[in-house]
């Protein structure tokens, strides 16, 4: 399954690579701005953990050893919302080709059921800030992402399904590692 799974981001990628080109005007993402791994709930399916813990096992240990301590502190002090990633090491992530569905589509504005998803950057001044009508909450751009980028939604689209992906239950990403405490 990881195998498929790895082909089917090859293909994932190239089409986000093609939104955020669509949208380049609008976006300010670049190494070392990681407000989007600071504080959130990053919903991920059973088959993304498997795929970030593969990752994981392939790291040096001593960054395995501070991504254990920020688990570890995260689940002592029951930090089950809004937190931190504990894969966030010196504001760089540290599997990033291992990272979530969420985490790849993080950053683009999309429609989810025809209500326009922004990144929260939007309100730090950063990504759509400039086309975003904040009194009116409405994105002045011509060119929306129609595709649903919601992560179950993705695994609902076409491609997964070619791929014969079973992505199992999806779980704010501390949450997948509370049974093993
Ligand atoms: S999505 Fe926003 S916070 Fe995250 S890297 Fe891009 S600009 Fe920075
Ligand atoms: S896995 Fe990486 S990209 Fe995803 S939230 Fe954590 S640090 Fe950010």
């Amino acid at each position: 399954m990881l195998i498929r799974y790895e082909k089917f981001l090859e293909e994932f990628d190239k089409t986000l690579d093609n939104y955020f080109n669509g949208h380049k005007q609008y976006i300010c993402c670049k190494k070392g701005c990681s407000f989007c791994c600071e504080i959130g709930e990053y919903p991920f399916s059973r088959l993304e953990a498997e795929y970030l813990m593969k990752g994981f096992l392939e790291l040096s240990p001593e960054t395995q050893k501070k991504i254990k301590q920020n688990i570890k502190y995260l689940v002592e002090n029951k930090k089950y919302t809004n937190y931190k990633c504990p894969f966030l090491i010196e504001r760089e992530c540290s599997l990033y080709k291992y990272r979530g569905l969420v985490c790849r589509t993080h950053g683009l504005a999309y429609l989810d059921n025809g209500i326009v998803k922004l990144p929260e950057c939007v309100n730090r001044g950063l990504n759509y800030s400039s086309v975003y009508d904040s009194e009116n909450k409405e994105l002045i751009i011509e060119n929306p992402i129609k595709e649903n980028l919601r992560t179950d939604s993705i695994f609902q689209s076409s491609p997964a399904k070619n791929y014969k992906l079973e992505c199992g239950e999806i779980r704010s990403l501390i949450k997948w590692f509370l049974q093993t405490e």
